[in-house]
């Protein structure tokens, strides 16, 4: 049976926090402490609990934290996940080079039977992008599909001001493009906007995105920092980065797949590609198909859960993959309906973005 939600919601997005370490203090996710406070695990869990979920339906693993890169052996662990294929769905009246169960034909399509798809997995990356420069050739040989960089300015003074970090924009901006050579692609720069720190790189991003040839992608702010300053003033949203936009160049809207969390949008002459990912003014919880797995191997539903499954708790007790999939399943099927961001009934998830894996 395909992995769905009691909502009917499909669940084949699985991102993977491998560490909650992180070397940039980013002022809207951090308070500036250093350590992790969760720690991680062995890859061979990761790559076990990801093994059972490939199994189940997951089609797609992004590999997050902290900052992914900081973990020695990120290489040999994607050319690990790399060997898993995701599983097809295939009607149980169908078989491969014998008639018999072709003759048990049920009236209704029955799709119990999984098989290995042949397709490769799709594993993509989220990083500060500080170590890329030297990584990016051996992850794309690794079997990494795509990564995400993440960057709110491009003016490096203003970069350092926000990552509170000197110098990290030029390693950054070498970690995209050593990443762009390596055929890491489409390649995504993602900037969170929040007011006061960084409104005003909205149109410098939209030239960025033209001079280097990478799809920006704008994220709403929220609340999900340690320092607990969010408010929704503090949000820049969808209408005013469109606007905004638009004082620069025209834009076009792109047709997207519903599933898809951005809103896509080309300049009117073609050049550039931006992107909006409007979690608290267009949310899109009624198409989510994610699960997370936290660097100490808990499931979270949501970004807002209050509580997480202790996933590494069932290992550690030697279940079995069948009683790992029975746990997994009876999980899924309390993921929340959508998030109450802005409403007077939201209650602050139990973890922060750094120590979940956005
Ligand atoms: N260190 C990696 C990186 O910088 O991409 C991966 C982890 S980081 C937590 C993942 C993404 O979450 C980054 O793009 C970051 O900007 C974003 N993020 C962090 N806090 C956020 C918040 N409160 N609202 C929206 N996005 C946030």
């Amino acid at each position: 049976m395909p992995l769905t939600d009691k909502f009917g919601r499909p669940i084949t997005d699985l991102r993977i926090s491998i560490t909650d370490r992180c070397n940039y203090r980013c002022v809207y996710c951090r308070t500036g402490n250093e350590g992790a406070l969760y720690g991680d695990l062995p890859f061979e869990d990761y790559l076990h609990m990801a093994r059972v979920l490939v199994g189940m339906g997951v089609t797609k693993i992004r590999l997050t934290g902290g900052e992914p890169l900081l973990r020695r052996g990120v290489v040999e662990f994607v050319r690990e996940l790399a060997q898993l294929r995701p599983q097809g769905l295939k009607p149980a009246s169908f078989s491969i080079g014998n008639g018999a169960a072709e003759s048990r034909a049920l009236s209704k399509p029955n799709f119990a039977a999984s098989f290995d798809s042949g397709e490769p997995l799709d594993i993509a990356l989220t990083t500060n992008g500080h170590l890329l420069a030297d990584l990016a050739q051996p992850l794309k040989a690794a079997g990494l599909t795509r990564v995400t960089v993440s960057m709110d300015a491009v003016d490096p003074d203003r970069f350092a001001r926000i990552t509170r970090v000197a110098n990290g924009y030029d390693h950054v901006l070498a970690g995209i493009r050593a990443a762009r050579r390596a055929g890491l692609w489409p390649l995504k720069v993602n900037c969170v906007l929040m007011r006061g720190f960084n409104e005003d790189q909205i149109i410098p991003f939209g030239m960025f995105a033209r001079e280097e040839g990478v799809t920006v992608r704008f994220i709403e702010f929220m609340p999900l920092e340690e320092g607990r300053t969010w408010s929704p003033t503090t949000v820049v949203t969808l209408d005013e980065i469109l606007a905004r936009m638009a004082e620069y160049r025209p834009l076009v809207e792109i047709p997207h797949a519903r599933s898809e969390t951005a809103r896509r949008y080309r300049f009117d002459d073609g050049v550039g590609e931006i992107g909006i990912i409007a979690p608290v003014s267009h949310p899109f919880c009624g198409h989510c198909s994610r699960i997370r797995i936290t660097s100490d191997g808990k499931i979270r539903t949501c970004l807002f859960s209050v509580w997480d499954h202790d996933l590494h708790a069932q290992m550690r007790r030697g279940a079995s993959d069948e009683e790992l999939e029975d746990f997994i399943r009876g999980v899924i099927q309390k993921k929340e309906e959508r998030h109450h961001i802005g409403e007077p009934d939201f209650v602050p998830a139990s973890r922060t973005m750094v120590h979940i894996g956005g």
